[in-house]
């Protein structure tokens, strides 16, 4: 048997290492450091004083690094994941005949809201209503997202007072919350609800890396982990437009966590870049209808995806797990050796 050796090549789900950038000594900086990013509005943040343990989970398929803070797992600084569909252990992602799975997959293609519509409702304790009432109004002028305010709809968004400016990804199911701190702009209300439709972070997508460089050495000790690209999961999502987009809302800034005013963030010729938070950018807008066609764009019967030809002998990642095709069947190498497990919509189970 042969077969136990390959137990070494799964979780290939580790940190992305760093890449020194040649270029960085001697860089054309563009613009200077701010003196303190979170005032500057530029980079959201849940709990700004607070750093949290930092561990990681398994969520919709994806290993993520999470600092837990307030009894929450606050993922790149204002992303919150639901606790209740969050695991601590890969082993989880497989289900027993018949156990409802407890998690929903949610990523930039799922965890969508039907109908292109977004129900919410507004914390009477909220000050300043009208960033909220803005940015909803700026959404539907430029998306084809319709918001309504919640009459007894079971999942909705509840924007709420908070230590600062938060929010999860995609419908989570329920009520899930948007905070936003007295200093939270409309642009960063904007940029908050771009999350609960489904969008990540800018500078995370999986090319990142072809366009810029994080300077690891100038982020705050313990935020290094709000840097990290989505784990090759299997269920990373899509990215909509071919480019990093630098003047998403979603982009974080060039000195976002920085700990000595450097740049952590740099293009690949060294130079820094900005950022906006005022509107939802082109490329913004086009994935946003790449996610949520307009009603009439939508084809009437939804396409069947094609079945992958997969090679027996060959490893694969899959929904968050990585698993071994043999002889037309699904192998998971556990601790206790190989088993066969299969595929039910999405979701894996012991065969
Ligand atoms: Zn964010």
């Amino acid at each position: 048997m042969t077969k136990f050796k390959f137990l070494y090549l799964l979780p290939v789900l580790g940190m992305l290492a760093c890449s020194e950038d040649p270029l960085s000594e001697n860089p054309e900086i563009e613009s200077l450091p701010q003196e303190n990013e979170f005032n500057q509005n530029l980079t959201e943040v849940a709990y700004p004083d607070t750093k949290g343990n930092v561990s990681s989970v398994y969520y919709a398929g994806q290993k993520l690094p999470v600092a837990e803070i307030n009894g929450k797992y606050v993922y790149q600084g204002d992303i919150l994941l639901p606790k209740s569909k969050a695991t601590t252990h890969y082993e989880n992602l497989i289900f027993e005949e018949g156990q409802a799975p407890a998690t929903k997959s949610t990523g930039r293609t799922s965890g969508m809201w039907e109908d292109n519509t977004v129900y919410y409702s507004i914390d009477s304790n909220l000050p300043n209503k009208d960033r909220v009432y803005d940015a909803i109004k700026h959404w539907e002028t430029n998306t084809p997202l319709t918001f309504i305010e919640r009459s007894g709809e079971s999942s909705y968004i509840y924007f709420t007072p908070g230590s600062g400016c938060s929010s999860y990804i995609g419908q989570i199911g329920g009520r899930q919350e948007i905070t936003l701190a007295s200093g939270c702009s409309t642009g960063n209300t904007i940029h908050e609800i771009g999350h609960a439709v489904g969008l990540w972070h800018e500078q995370s997508r999986m090319d990142r890396d072809n366009h810029i460089t994080i300077n690891y050495e100038n982020v705050q000790r313990g935020m290094e982990y709000n840097f990290e690209t989505y784990a090759e999961g299997g269920y990373d999502g899509e990215e909509f437009t071919s480019n990093l987009d630098f003047g998403s809302i979603m982009m974080y800034s060039s000195y976002s966590f920085s700990s000595n005013g450097q740049p952590t963030i740099v293009k690949k010729n060294g130079s820094t870049f900005s950022v906006q938070r005022s509107e939802l950018s082109n490329g913004d807008i086009r994935g946003i209808e790449s996610m949520y066609p307009s009603i009439e764009q939508k084809p009437e019967k939804p396409e069947e995806p094609s079945t992958p030809n997969y090679i027996n002998g060959e490893y694969y990642t899959l929904y968050g797990l990585t698993v071994l095709r043999y002889y037309d069947s699904w192998y998971y190498g556990s601790r206790f050796g190989w088993r066969k497990i299969k595929l039910v919509n999405g979701n894996w189970y012991w065969a």
